[in-house]
Parts: C-alpha cells; sequence; structure tokens
C-alpha cells in the first residue's frame, strides 16, 4: 500500500513533467549547438507516449555522447513515470520506508528515502576513492 494520495500523485506528476521539459529543452539547445540537429528534432517532437519509442533510440544514440548525466537523469525520469502508477512507487528501494511526497515532488526520479540516500552516496563516494 502507497502512502501517497491521489493528490500527491498529480503534484508528483507535474513536478515530472516539468523537470522532463526542462531536461529535453537542454539537451535540446546543446545538440543543436553541436550540430546534431537530428536528434534535436526527435526530442522536439517527444511531449506524448507515442513518441517513446523514437526517444529511447534517440537516448541510446545520445547515450555515446557527452551527455550522459543529463541522459541518465531523463532516463531515471523516464522509469518514475512508469512506477509512479505502481504500489513500489515512493516506497524506498533500501529500507522499503515511505519516501515523504514533498521529497519526491522535488525529486520525483527518488528512490530512496533522505536517509538511504546520503548513506548510498557515501558508500559510492568511498568506493571512487577507495582503491587509491
Ligand atoms: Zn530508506
Amino acid at each position: 500500500m502507497s502512502h501517497l494520495t491521489k493528490k500527491d500523485r498529480i503534484a508528483i506528476r507535474a513536478a515530472l513533467d516539468a523537470q522532463r521539459i526542462h531536461l529535453l529543452q537542454g539537451l535540446k539547445s546543446a545538440l543543436e549547438e553541436s550540430g546534431q540537429t537530428q536528434f534535436a528534432e526527435v526530442l522536439g517532437r517527444t511531449s506524448g507516449d507515442s513518441a517513446d519509442e523514437a526517444l529511447a533510440e534517440t537516448l541510446g544514440n545520445l547515450s555515446a555522447a557527452r551527455m550522459d548525466n543529463e541522459v541518465h537523469t531523463l532516463r531515471a525520469l523516464e522509469a518514475a513515470y512508469k512506477r509512479l502508477d505502481t504500489p513500489d512507487y515512493g516506497q524506498c528501494e533500501d529500507c522499503g520506508g515511505d519516501i515523504p511526497a514533498a521529497r519526491l515532488i522535488a525529486n520525483p526520479a527518488a528512490t530512496r528515502c533522505v536517509a538511504c540516500q546520503g548513506r548510498f552516496e557515501h558508500t559510492h563516494a568511498g568506493q571512487a576513492h577507495g582503491s587509491m
């Protein structure tokens, strides 16, 4: 059972839309600047579910480019869209606790509660520097 109300989900979906549009616009202008207008055109057209296949393909091509971070975030948002209507959405993937609605509105792609995310990033950073 999810702790999120219908109202929460509507707010989260709106936040998802806003982040996605912002990210797509950023990618689009970056692509246009680098002359990759064929990708920019696909991104410009993606506003609904029907374009998801084209978007997925474009993202696949883009991952070879220099926009890994943006593409990664965009993929996380796409995944959040799919999870939004499932009971799993809003549950921390580490401890299974409820992720507060306010956190999900600020960061709809969040899959961990604040405590677990902090622990994850700490561990992650530790690994990055641990082999020295
Ligand atoms: Zn947690």
